[in-house]
């Protein structure tokens, strides 16, 4: 029995501007922390005959599977606003892999050593970081947002210096692509404009092919990056999800989140929440991400420029036009999203009202965003006096009135809640406990979290403590663990 890779390599072919040609740097003595069997199924790929050791030897890059051609790619991006040139300074790129039905993925070592784009760095990633970028890659997937995926975590055997010593690991990621907004910044700055088509056509190709005979294929590729990110960023804001670095160079051309480094869930509402520490100016905070998403995307508009006219004041007009539309469709987008929470059907004049109030009162009891949905779904098992609250009282009565306007049964509105609120989500006392628990050699807790995580829609038993939000929240912080 083969494992079943299936390579088509096509980044590669690119020319040598995109990126370096290289391996991954081999580690000491891997060993295998985490495997996602299911991820595998969905890629066709079987890995039964392979023992642990060969796992390992696999996953850390030590032995590079038949057909794969490794690569870091370059690109450059706007990090808290400031552009650099930057590029897969600790990854490679092993190939593209087809699965059955002929969707391509990208197979990517994380922490895989020193490339071309390294800079200052060492090329490695500490295990903490990459488990934790596990956890909640997978969460996202299972809470239903286009995300990158985990497919292992080794540890390397070596130690990484960060503020202290730690031990380093590998992450094997999938993507439908890593192509972000900083590939085009990357290529953009330099000026060519053959280059920037190839890029462009390659994208097309590869993301969306619909477009590959429209007449302005670069006002096209704006318009349904756009309406990606917008759906991206409304589904983030559903569940309360904070990136932590929404910097160009962490926005994908395909839609999905990628770069799980200082993001973490809000627990009590409040838009201002920030956790990354390096964020002390609140850019990427909850309530900035759909402002950081338009600003990223006009930043995406000014590399297609060249591409979208040959007049270059036609060019910026049509695209201005796109990045205006961006507010009009989030606000639709991000109203139709919270009906959906509050199970209303069709559009009522005084809906904005209604959610804001909600919201409004949410932030000023500081109760929890994700349990306040549960309580109205009935979900709740903890009591809480919070919502005995006389304003809260009143507001229910309210939406009460509002669901009955359309006149459908209670089951039915209920039903639509359920499928857009869940019950549970990568808390971060939890996840904190499971990574020490982990660095401890205690696998259990983070297999567990990763297995309530897969479901998060559905009631189960013994979820108690997947649901409490802790009491320290205010003062947590995330760090990039670069
Ligand atoms: P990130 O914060 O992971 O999105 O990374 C931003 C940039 O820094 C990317 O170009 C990374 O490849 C690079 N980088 C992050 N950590 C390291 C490291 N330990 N060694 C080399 N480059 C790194
Ligand atoms: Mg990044």
């Amino acid at each position: 029995m083969t494992i079943g890779w299936c390579f088509d390599n096509t980044y590669y072919k690119l020319s040598k501007t995109f990126k370096e040609d290289i391996k991954p740097i081999p580690v000491k003595n891997p060993e295998i922390v985490l495997f996602n069997k299911d991820l595998a199924d969905v890629l066709n790929l079987d890995f039964k005959n392979l023992n642990n050791q060969k796992l390992a030897e696999l996953f850390s890059g030590n032995s590079l599977p038949e057909g794969s051609n490794s690569l870091a790619q370059a690109y450059a991006g706007h990090q808290f606003g400031h552009f650099t040139m930057l590029g897969d300074g600790r990854a490679v790129l092993i190939g593209e892999h087809l699965s059955k039905k002929n969707k391509r993925y990208d197979i990517q070592f994380k922490g895989s050593g020193k490339t071309a784009f390294s800079r200052n760095g060492d090329g490695r990633a500490a295990l903490g970081p990459m488990l934790r970028e596990y956890i909640i890659s997978e969460a996202m997937n299972g809470l239903r947002i286009p995300t990158t995926r985990s497919l292992a975590v080794v540890k390397t055997g070596e130690d990484v210096i960060r503020e202290t010593s730690l031990p380093g690991a590998i992450l094997t990621r999938i993507a439908s692509s890593h192509i972000r907004v900083g590939t085009f910044q990357y290529i953009a700055a330099r000026e060519k404009k053959d280059e920037l088509e190839i890029l462009l056509d390659y994208v097309i190709d590869r993301h969306y092919p619909d477009i590959k005979n429209s007449k302005n294929k670069a006002i096209d590729l704006l318009s349904i990056v756009l309406e990606k990110q917008i759906n991206l960023v409304v589904n983030w804001m559903r569940v309360g999800f904070i990136h932590g670095v929404m910097n160009t160079d962490n926005m994908t051309i395909s839609g999905e989140t990628i770069d799980y480094g200082p993001c973490a869930f809000m627990d009590t509402y409040d838009p201002k929440t920030v956790f990354s520490s390096i964020d002390q100016m609140g850019r990427y905070a909850y309530c900035n991400q759909p402002v950081i998403t338009k600003w990223n995307l006009s930043r995406f508009a000014e590399c297609l420029i060249p591409l979208i006219n040959k007049d270059q004041e036609k060019a910026i007009e049509l695209a201005t036009k796109i990045i205006n539309s961006f507010e009009k469709k989030y606000e639709e987008k991000w109203l139709n999203m919270m009906r959906d929470k509050l199970g209303l059907f069709g559009v009522d004049e005084k809906d904005k009202f209604l959610i804001l109030d909600l919201l409004t009162w949410m932030h000023q009891k500081k109760v929890d965003y994700t349990n306040t949905f549960c309580h109205l779904m009935n979900e709740n098992v903890h009591k809480n006096k919070d919502y005995e609250d006389k304003d809260f009282q009143n507001w229910k009565i309210r939406w009460n009135e509002r669901l009955k306007i359309n006149n459908n049964t209670p089951e039915k509105c209920l039903k639509l809640m359920k499928t857009v609120n869940p019950l549970i989500i990568p808390r971060n006392h939890n996840v904190e406990k499971v990574l020490e628990e982990a660095e401890k050699k205690n696998l259990k807790p983070i297999t567990e979290l990763i297995a309530v995580l897969k479901d998060p829609y559905t009631k189960k038993d013994n979820i108690d403590d997947y649901q409490n939000p802790s009491n320290s929240d205010k003062n947590y912080k995330t760090f990039c663990g670069t």
